[in-house]
């Protein structure tokens, strides 16, 4: 259990907003932060000690990268394994790579999720459209296709709602290595965020809710309104999915809703963006939090001392600032991104209110 002492350099994979927010985080309780990152734009590198811009296989930058920094993180789920288990031969990376490995994957992660007695929708692995019609005669229609790994804002799936479009669908994912889930009739989507420490402690936030426009999140709704069995019984699944993976550092958990009960839906091996709400309305952030778990430091309190509601601010949002920083209970959050294509996350708004 390494303790990474404040004034010591913390590694990030990723260089986007949430690899920010994170180097934010650290620099107020005394760290360094230096960024590896693919892409010379690199929101995260503007606001950290350092930055190596290189390809994740890299394996010489990735040696002169462990050797500049004290522990190492990931900002974004789609690191290669191979990356994080050749760093953490050299250094302390948390989360782990099994973590990560199984969380970079739909099927590896729904067994998991259900060996930690956790419920998912009912699933099927498809790797062709044989599967694909024996899971639809198993599942029911309508049925949800997705890759395996590398999906995003609903990138990479698709709903078929009849036998004839089964194939094409297929086809469209790339044939193979593919999942088939039951659709959800879900009535909100919600979601955990969870951090826990590396002697297992574990500091949860209140589950919120989130609302997606076109596949991407638009806005979170912290907290939920939800019943106290709701609220408890999503915090129970983050808790017993963030135990059983020996989880260190934060993790989200999005998950459906269906009456009193909570299905999950995915897991994040990194802060969230329903997270971003903590940095104005709790006493610590998911972000400080993430810091303090990676390091070794006690957790702090996940306790909202506000409510919130936190809007994404997409493509041209962003031109918008002067009106939200004219709002007296809003905070402003701008990435620094330096184009803003359409959809693009370039910030967003948290509105506070009195806690009821
Ligand atoms: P995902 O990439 O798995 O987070 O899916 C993106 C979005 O698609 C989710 O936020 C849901 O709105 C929707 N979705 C995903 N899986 C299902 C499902 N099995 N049933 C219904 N809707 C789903």
């Amino acid at each position: 259990m390494p303790l990474i002492p404040p004034h010591s350099t913390i590694g990030i994979l990723g260089g986007g907003q949430l690899g920010r927010m994170l180097a934010l985080a650290a620099a107020e309780l005394g760290y360094k932060v230096h960024i590896f990152a693919p892409e010379a734009d690199s929101p995260a590198a503007d606001v950290a000690a350092d930055f190596t811009c290189a390809p994740y296989e890299d394996i010489a930058a990735l040696e002169r990268f462990a050797a500049a920094v004290d522990v190492a993180t990931y900002e974004f789920e789609n690191i290669p394994t191979a990356t994080v288990r050749h760093l953490a031969a050299m250094i302390p990376v948390f989360p782990d790579a099994d973590a990560l490995e199984i969380t970079q994957d739909r099927l590896r992660e729904k067994d998991f999720v259900s060996a930690a007695g956790a419920r998912t929708t009912a699933y099927a692995a498809v790797d062709s459209a044989a599967d694909a019609v024996a899971a639809a005669e198993r599942l029911g229609l309508p049925l949800v296709l997705k890759t395996r790994r590398f999906g995003y804002d609903g990138k990479g799936q698709r709903i078929v709602r009849d036998n004839s479009e089964i194939a094409p669908a297929v086809t469209a994912l790339g044939d193979v290595n593919l999942i088939a889930e039951a659709f959800v009739a879900f009535e909100r989507e919600v979601s955990v965020v969870i951090a826990r420490g590396q002697d297992g402690a574990m500091a949860a936030y209140p589950l919120v809710e989130n609302r997606h426009e076109h596949h991407i999140l638009a806005e979170t709704i912290a907290p939920a309104e939800a019943s106290p069995r709701l609220a408890a019984c999503a915090d129970q699944v983050a808790r017993a999915v963030a135990g059983k993976l020996r989880y260190v550092g934060v993790l989200a958990v999005e998950m459906f809703v269906l009456g009193e009960e909570v299905l999950v839906n995915e897991l994040a091996p990194r802060v969230h963006n329903s997270g971003h709400w903590t940095i104005d309305a709790c006493a610590v952030s998911q972000f400080e939090n993430h810091i303090r778990a990676i390091c070794g430091l006690p957790l702090g309190s996940p306790a909202p001392h506000s409510r919130a509601v936190m809007q994404n601010l997409l493509g041209d949002d962003i031109g918008r600032y002067a009106e939200f920083l004219a709002e007296p209970n809003a905070r402003f959050h701008d990435y620094g991104k330096r184009e803003a294509r359409a959809g693009r996350k370039m910030g967003h708004v948290t509105r506070l209110y009195p806690l009821s």
